[in-house]
């Protein structure tokens, strides 16, 4: 069975005072379409957003993150779990940091956590542990954890569901006239430096971390295909039917 990693971001599975049930439940029964084709790991962004649904600190404070990020990963993993137990999917949840993909032995670990999950059929949801850690031992977002993800159990494709149908040639929030580009092979310097410009407060990426993913699972052979988490319609059509229609392909 191909293996593939789907990464969705905070502003797909949370408005501004809530969880977004509805969009959940798509992805939810989406990941259990495509678990009949393919072992299916979830990175799940989202906690940070979802602590401030229940508790109103000021996520610019580092503590005051780390305390919202706390509260709000079981606010998540517990919305996850009513979700999927509608579809008899058991969940487990695994949460990374930089360390954990810093020695043979590290990955290995976490290796080998992965494949046992799937040998009891249960769907893993990855997110990066940012309780504990210091800055310099994060990700920072979870868009690179993904790729991190994917490289070292093997996937075959990291899939990224943002707000966004795809990459553009220059930000559509910016320029209506923007062009989306459907298959990318290579990455210049000066779009992997360009300022970040995630687009809600929780977001922590914007496009460049998407292509910092890109550029490092190009560079390992492996491909990328960003798409849009609010309309799953791209996704599906690419990961059930095998139809790339909309979204950006990085191969
Ligand atoms: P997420 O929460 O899904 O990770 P982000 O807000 O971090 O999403 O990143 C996606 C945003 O990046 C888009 O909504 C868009 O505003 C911005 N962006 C900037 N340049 C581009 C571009 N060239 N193509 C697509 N999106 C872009």
């Amino acid at each position: 069975m191909k293996r593939v990693v789907i990464k969705v971001g905070s502003s797909v599975l949370t408005e501004t005072t809530n969880i977004a049930e509805e969009r959940m439940l798509c992805l939810v029964s989406l990941i259990t379409e495509a678990r009949k084709k393919y072992e299916v790991i979830l990175v799940s962004s989202g906690a940070v957003s979802a602590g401030y649904t229940a508790v109103k600190l000021n996520r610019t404070i580092p503590t005051s993150k780390k305390v919202l990020a706390s509260v709000g990963q079981s606010v998540l993993m517990s919305s996850y779990k009513n979700m999927f137990d509608i579809y008899d999917v058991t969940i487990s949840q695994i949460l990374l940091t930089e360390e954990d993909f810093d020695s043979k032995v590290h990955t290995r670990i976490f290796q080998d956590i992965i494949d046992r999950t799937f040998k009891h059929d249960i769907l893993p949801i990855v997110n990066e542990n940012d309780i504990s850690t210091t800055p310099d031992q994060l990700f920072g977002d979870n868009d690179q954890l993904s790729a991190h993800v994917a490289y070292y159990t093997g996937a075959d494709m990291l899939i990224i569901l943002s707000d966004i149908d795809g990459y553009y040639d220059s930000n559509p929030k910016d320029n209506p006239k923007a062009k989306i580009r459907k298959f990318v092979t290579e990455l210049k310097e000066e779009e992997l430096n360009q300022v970040h410009t995630p687009n809600s407060q929780f977001a922590t990426g914007g496009i460049v971390t998407k292509l910092k993913a890109a550029q490092y699972l190009m560079d390992k052979g492996r491909e990328m295909f960003l798409c849009n988490g609010y309309d799953l319609t791209s996704a599906r059509e690419f990961l059930i039917d095998g139809v790339h229609n909309k979204g950006t392909l990085f191969t």
